[in-house]
């Protein structure tokens, strides 16, 4: 029944990629699109929701609107998208342009007024239609890169105004000339129970790939025993943009039948974090290689999967003859077909497998809690995809909660009862995760004598004490200084610790704008006449760390606006 409901889910797929709009929507740079990243690509915690076009690797080029429509949501944060425009078109579609580095025109001055009237630079609003209407073509905005991106892009993406799901952007007719073959770098058999064995190993192994003489490959031969899986680590490259990036469909057959498969049209914003069930998390991890995964061993809730009743599991039993194939395509159905001969065999495993039992046991369906001394740890039911062994332990004030190569979907909880601590000092202190010497933050309630925060990250937990006021620094002082001719000041500021968390800056005592780029470090202030005195001109900055430690820092300039 779930296989025939996949069916027709896909075939009502196959319809609706026609029905989307082929002409409606321009390209939002006016350069040749490459891409630095496509539309399902597999990134940290999430599928990748739109395309990553390329901007000659500088900030500052020309975004425009895509189609007609209106401004309906900006939001400006120093993670993310950085600073983002939504615009909501007629035909039922929105179009996301993220990591911008300023928006131009009334969209630049609705944000200024803004983040002034809320005196913050990071805001978010949405827009009735007439507010901020768009021409398909107007500049919005220039690219950059703020937010978590890691160098100049822009970031597009297509949502449904209705479902809010996140659509493919080639199902729009943009252009990208593909003719190279998905590559698979890696195929690996998976043995899925403690009595499977695959080619003498209860561990997952590399099969290696030859390529046949009409374009196909053919795996080495697999020798099984039992129920086993398949994985592979795939990449597709077009033919203009220099990059590998991700696949759009996977299907695994057996004797012709397709029995699991994944396809990347659209997606649904909240199961991001399904890629984490999705690739072999340990084996990311530890070696940087995303396999995906062409199994369940306990389903998970991603809809671009589809599955047959065994989720893709193969069961190895004597007389086994079936002849399973895995084909990997792009968008322009450029197809890499790999063929994998399965045959059974009872030979025992020569590597066995690398489960180390522990009193932790975490069935992932069900609620648990650990304690010990002062420490104690609850994972609500389902946190994680697959039962396995926890190891967990707290020595010289240290929680060890395993280590990050089991993925969690969801939070979980970790305590620390503190009752030697003076109520001054507790107010200093927070849970850091521990990763080798380096603490990081995370949010810490304080109830009575007990801290707590939430993760969704294994690893080494400790109470940590921040006193130290962030450091705010400038290149050259401007003290006394004339500063007519400058358009701009900068400051760095940073925190040892437990991290920034506010920034205010006034001059002559009103809240001024400043941008916070925690990338570089740098709070920048773009001046503006209106906001300054003739001559002398009092500025003042204050920022807190997440404990409540806080830096000032005042000084003078001077300007004159009769240049
Ligand atoms: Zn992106």
């Amino acid at each position: 029944m779930k296989f025939l409901s996949f069916l027709m889910l896909f075939a009502s797929v196959v319809s609706a990629q026609s029905n989307y709009p082929k002409d409606y929507f321009r390209l939002p740079l006016d350069i040749p699109m490459q891409l630095s990243g496509n539309f399902g690509e597999l990134r940290p915690n999430h599928f990748h929701a739109g395309f990553d076009f390329k901007t000659n690797q500088q900030e500052g080029l020309n975004v425009y609107a895509a189609a007609d429509g209106y401004v309906s949501r900006i939001k400006i944060s120093t993670i993310g998208y950085g600073k983002a425009i939504y615009i909501t078109h007629p035909n039922g579609f929105t179009t996301v342009y993220g990591h911008l580095q300023k928006a131009n025109g009334r969209i630049q001055d609705k944000i200024i007024e803004l983040q002034y009237s809320e005196k913050s630079y990071e805001i978010e609003s949405y827009f009735k239609p007439d507010e901020l209407p768009i021409n398909k073509g107007d500049v919005i905005a220039i690219s950059g890169n703020t937010g978590g991106s890691d160098g100049p892009h822009l970031h597009f993406e297509f949502r449904d105004n209705k479902t809010e799901e996140i659509i493919n952007p080639l199902f729009f007719g943009l252009e990208l000339k593909d003719h190279k073959n998905p590559v698979v770098s890696n195929l690996l058999v998976y043995p899925i129970d403690s009595q499977s064995v695959a080619n003498k190993s209860k561990r997952p192994v590399i099969l290696s790939l030859s390529l046949q003489k009409d374009g196909t490959y053919l795996s080495e031969r697999v020798l099984a025993t039992g129920r086993i899986g398949f994985g592979i680590n795939a990449n597709d490259a077009d033919d203009v943009s220099y990059s590998s990036n991700g696949v759009y469909k996977t299907q695994l057959f057996s004797n012709g039948k397709p029995i699991f498969g994944f396809e990347f049209d659209q997606m649904i914003f909240d199961e991001a974090r399904y890629v984490n069930a999705f690739i072999d998390y340990t084996r990311y991890k530890k070696t940087h290689q995303r396999i995906q995964k062409l199994f369940m061993k306990q389903p998970y809730g991603w809809s671009n999967i589809y599955q047959n009743v065994a989720n893709g599991i193969i069961n190895v039993t004597p007389n086994f003859l079936a002849s399973q194939r895995i084909e990997v395509s792009d968008y322009q159905e450029n197809k890499t077909i790999i063929n994998i001969p399965i045959e059974y065999s009872a030979k025992p495993a020569l590597i066995l497998e690398d489960i180390k039992p522990t009193n932790y046991f975490i069935k992932a369906k069900a609620d648990a809690n650990f304690e010990k001394e002062n420490v104690s740890v609850f994972f609500p039911a389902s946190t994680f995809y697959d039962d396995f062994y926890l190891n967990f332990d707290v020595k010289n004030e240290i929680l060890y909660l395993h280590e990050d190569v089991v993925p969690a979907h969801s939070f979980f909880y970790v305590s620390f009862e503190d009752t030697k601590t003076s109520d001054t000092d507790k107010k200093k202190m927070f849970i850091a995760n521990l990763n080798g010497t380096k603490l990081s933050y995370n949010a810490t309630k304080l109830v009575g004598n007990t801290f707590t925060c939430r993760s969704k990250t294994l690893g080494q937990f400790i109470l940590a004490k921040d006193t130290i006021a962030p450091k705010i620094y400038m290149a050259k002082s401007i003290e006394g200084k004339w500063l007519t001719d400058k358009k701009s000041i900068q400051f760095t500021i940073s925190d040892d610790l437990s991290g920034i968390k506010t920034y205010n800056c006034f001059i002559n005592d009103k809240w001024v704008l400043f941008e916070y780029e925690p990338k570089t470090k740098k709070l920048t202030h773009s001046f503006d006449d209106k906001l300054l005195l003739e001559g002398q001109n009092k500025l003042k900055i204050e920022v807190t760390d997440n404990v409540g430690n806080s830096t000032i820092f005042e000084t003078n300039f001077f300007r004159s606006q009769k240049k």
